[in-house]
């Protein structure tokens, strides 16, 4: 036993980052922030041709994105490649592996079950030379089971007669990825192996390799369950939207997104969804995970986001929301000022920018259904509040309170409610019928500009 329980995370460069991953990643760093372990990263790069330098940026960068701190240098597992032939070659020095030249169509078809008559054990028995088309095959027990205690599952245990002599190093000389996985695992000193369900299946020859090799076991396994989208189909790289990039560019928090992440398969006893981050990693529970496959619900990521959004400081929603504006700094100003009001309406942060264009444009954008609404079918009560305001609005003491309380005045005096005298003043200054609070927006807006809106949109009505 170590002293210094150690997790890993280690994702292959040959996709971006997906949530499946990243919730591993997680769940890893959470169970080792609560213990005082060390979370390291490793990235399974000796597949090259289908891993890039591209790929494993985006991965850091959504991890550091995300928060998701490691422990220490990246290992890179192809600078181990040579212990990793190395070791297949002490199993064929010991008699654990040999030599083998079938071709794929002469393993099809062929019984790997051992149990039944009939196996033909690839080339065990043929004392095959070493050449430019052998592989090195792992010389896998006849007989028996292989069990591992999983956190998550239980027991869980293979019968070893199903496990075919497999691959160690293919014909081009390079390892497979399970011994790769094994052996670093090992080297590393890892004691705890967190990983998505899918690689349960793999964990039998996992545990052989790492006997033969005499290279003991992890302390604790956890495979956890699998991520599904609404109709409960596992969540795929195609058909679903995955990529963590992809919910950074979309608007999301990291803080949101993490927090959603963390109750993928795991929830506190208390029930208190939404919570600091440090709260999270005091009451996550590794083996509290729930096996079941777990419904990745978008929807409640955005409810998620929304109340992050409205949780901010005003500093940090003004960080968090200019790279989604397309505003020029001079309107960040303004902008700050009607914070409070647009964290309350912003669900994504590109929410925002509709909300604020009037306040850099020198027209305001039309929405032609607010326009045909408010300015076209009303066109009577639009020209009547338009000319009435205008006239306050000359006089009024420029702040919201007062501006709210003229409007309500002279909605009044001419038999309109608040709802229906507003109206046509906002589709005038925004150009829109819903956005922020009307009063704060024309506050920060200014009086000569307001003006000058309502005295065009008059013009131009019908
Ligand atoms: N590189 C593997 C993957 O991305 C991870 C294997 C593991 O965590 O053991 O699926
Ligand atoms: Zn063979």
């Amino acid at each position: 036993m170590s002293a210094t329980p150690r997790f890993r995370f280690a994702p292959s460069p040959t996709g971006y980052l997906h949530v499946g991953n990243a919730r591993a990643a997680l769940f890893n760093w959470l169970e080792a922030r609560r213990i005082g372990g060390e979370f390291l990263l490793r990235i399974e790069d000796t597949d090259r041709e289908r891993s890039s330098s591209d790929l494993t940026e985006n991965i850091l960068e959504s991890m550091r994105w995300l928060g998701l701190d490691w422990d220490g240098d990246i290992v890179h597992q192809a600078e181990h490649l040579d212990a990793h032939v190395d070791g297949a070659r002490s199993l064929l020095a010991a008699g654990q592996a040999y030599w083998c030249d079938c071709t794929p169509e002469d393993v099809d078809g062929r019984r790997t079950d051992k149990s039944a008559s009939g196996y033909d054990g690839h080339c065990r028995d043929r004392d095959i030379a070493e050449g430019p088309t052998t592989a090195l095959r792992f010389r896998a027990p006849d007989e028996g089971t292989i069990s591992f205690d999983d956190l998550i599952r239980g027991d869980v245990t293979f019968d070893v007669a199903t496990i075919e002599d497999f691959v160690l190093l293919r014909s081009s000389g390079l390892p497979v990825f399970l011994l790769s996985n094994a052996m670093d695992d090992a080297s590393m000193g890892i004691t705890h192996v967190v990983r998505g369900e899918d690689h349960v299946n793999g964990t039998p020859k996992y545990l052989l390799l790492r006997d033969a090799l005499d290279l003991g076991r992890p302390d604790v396994f956890a495979h956890l369950p699998m991520l599904v989208n609404e109709s409960r189909k596992k969540l795929s790289k195609r058909r679903d939207s995955v990529a963590v990039g992809d919910f950074r560019e979309r608007g999301y928090l990291p803080q949101a997104m993490r927090n959603y992440l963390a109750l993928l398969g795991w929830g506190p006893k208390d029930d208190v969804e939404i919570r600091p981050i440090a709260e999270i990693i005091e009451r996550f529970r590794l083996e509290d995970v729930n096996p079941a496959p777990a419904f990745f619900d978008e929807k409640k990521l955005e409810h998620f986001n929304a109340e992050y959004v409205r949780a901010l400081s005003t500093d940090e929603f003004i960080d968090a929301v200019t790279p989604f504006l397309d505003q020029p700094a001079a309107t960040l100003e303004p902008i700050r000022q009607m914070a409070p009001a647009l964290q309350q309406r912003v669900r994504l942060l590109p929410d925002a920018e509709p909300m604020v264009d009037f306040l850099h444009l020198d027209q305001p954008v039309r929405d032609d259904a607010s326009w045909e609404k408010v300015m076209v079918k009303n066109v009577d009560t639009a020209r009547q509040m338009l000319a009435a305001a205008l006239e306050a609005f000359g006089e009024v003491d420029w702040d919201h309170e007062a501006l709210h309380a003229c409007l309500l005045a002279v909605g009044e005096a001419n038999g309109l409610k608040l709802g229906k005298a507003q109206a046509p003043i906002r589709v005038a200054v925004t150009g829109r019928t819903v956005g922020p609070p009307l009063f704060e927006s024309l506050e920060v807006l200014g009086r000569d500009a307001t003006l000058g809106r309502m005295r065009a949109a008059l013009d131009a009505l019908p």
